[in-house]
């Protein structure tokens, strides 16, 4: 069997490399950790992208097992950002000098909204004079709606595949016609055939999860050739069916550890994607999206929802950060990196160097 050090001086990683690597111990977890931080200066620099998060809206159509915002919990106030309170977001992501903006939701795809959306869309632009970037992350779509948003000026798009394996899928999502494993995939292709920059992403610790599978999830991104990777520890909701398997996951220190890895192992295989440090991480860890940085993130999403609204997006609980206003999120953002030697690139769009790299060629 090969040593770790002996992978880590690969180029390019096969399935039992990407297992011996996600299988680390602590102590080469650590040489691990240093190449991916080395992988990631070289090749995207020291600094940090931003996206200011709006959280558009809690309604939701789907069922997924482990998200607060399922149609079925009936735990929870719905609520749908007005015009002026968008205006709002909008405007302090223009005072805050972020140069992208992530809008994300619940996912409906009846006309009202998607139009609804467009227009949010054209608005961003047209209130920042063009310099705002977008990424959406609004669900699962037809190619048209995702076209007519693309058109509108939204050129990124996170859509996590949750898990790459089919079985998988099924064991946290329900079996109808609202969640099909094939449909997510056939979305991310559709998105990548319109031109957006695609990203996708897991959650890492799910219950039924195996080593096996994550490494089949980063084999996933990199056939699916991906701009973006997002990805972050499941944190169990009490008003989800995944609730009662919290005792039988990993505890929230190795589900911490082994979202480390992922992302570690991520950076090894694809060097030039963007990685977000979700703030999951920073939920079941206080220095948890510094770690994420540390090993191979280069991007973060700094809350622009109205503090008002923040705790009812619950797609898991004690979400960090939900008291704070945008003012308090960017500065302690600032410092935070500081800290870890990164720099944050404000008024940049911060497109992923993979996809630039690609419609070079
Ligand atoms: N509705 C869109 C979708 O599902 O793609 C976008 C919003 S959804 C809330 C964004 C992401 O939240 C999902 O892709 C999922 O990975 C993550 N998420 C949901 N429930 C979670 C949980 N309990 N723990 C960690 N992440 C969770
Ligand atoms: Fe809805 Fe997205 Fe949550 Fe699934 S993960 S219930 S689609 S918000």
């Amino acid at each position: 069997m090969k040593s770790i050090a002996t992978i880590l001086n690969q180029q390019s990683f096969e399935k039992k490399d990407i297992l011996a690597l996600l299988n680390a111990n602590e102590e080469e977890s650590k040489l691990l950790f240093a190449k991916s931080l080395e992988v990631k200066i070289n090749n995207v620099g020291n600094s940090v992208h931003l996206r200011g998060l709006i959280e558009y809206s809690n309604i939701c159509e789907k069922n997924c097992l482990y998200c607060g915002l399922r149609v079925k919990n009936e735990n929870k106030s719905l609520y749908t950002l007005d015009d002026e309170q968008i205006d709002n977001c909008i405007n302090e992501a223009i005072r805050l000098r972020y140069g992208s903006v992530a809008l994300q939701c619940g996912e409906r795809t009846d006309k009202d909204f998607t139009q609804k959306i467009t227009q949010i869309i054209k608005r961003i632009k047209q209130l920042s004079d063009n310099k705002i970037g977008i990424t959406l992350s609004c669900g699962e779509q037809n190619a048209d709606v995702y076209k007519e948003w693309f058109e509108a000026g939204a050129h990124r798009y996170l859509l996590r595949i949750e898990t790459s394996n089919e079985e998988l899928y099924y064991k946290i999502h329900p079996n109808d016609a609202k969640h099909s494993f094939k449909k997510r995939i056939a979305c991310i292709d559709d998105l990548s055939s319109i031109g957006y920059q695609v990203g996708t992403g897991i959650m890492v610790g799910l219950p039924f999860q195996t080593i096996e599978d994550i490494a089949g999830d980063i084999l996933f991104f990199k056939e699916k050739d991906v701009a973006m990777v997002g990805l972050g520890p499941f944190i169990p909701h009490e008003d989800t069916p995944l609730w009662k398997y919290k005792d039988e996951i990993p505890n929230d220190k190795e589900r911490m550890l082994l979202t480390l890895k992922t992302l570690a192992v991520t950076r090894l295989v694809m060097p030039k994607i963007n990685m977000v440090a979700a703030t999951a991480n920073q939920t079941i860890d206080k220095m948890g999206r510094e770690k994420a940085v540390m090993v191979g993130a280069n991007v973060i999403m700094p809350n622009l929802t109205p503090t008002l609204n923040r705790k009812d997006y619950s797609i898991y609980p004690n979400k960090a950060c939900v008291q704070d206003t945008p003012d308090e999120c960017a500065n302690c953002l600032d410092i935070r990196m500081k800290t870890i030697n990164h720099t944050i690139l404000y008024d940049e769009w911060g497109d992923s160097p993979a996809f630039l790299e690609k419609q070079r060629l």
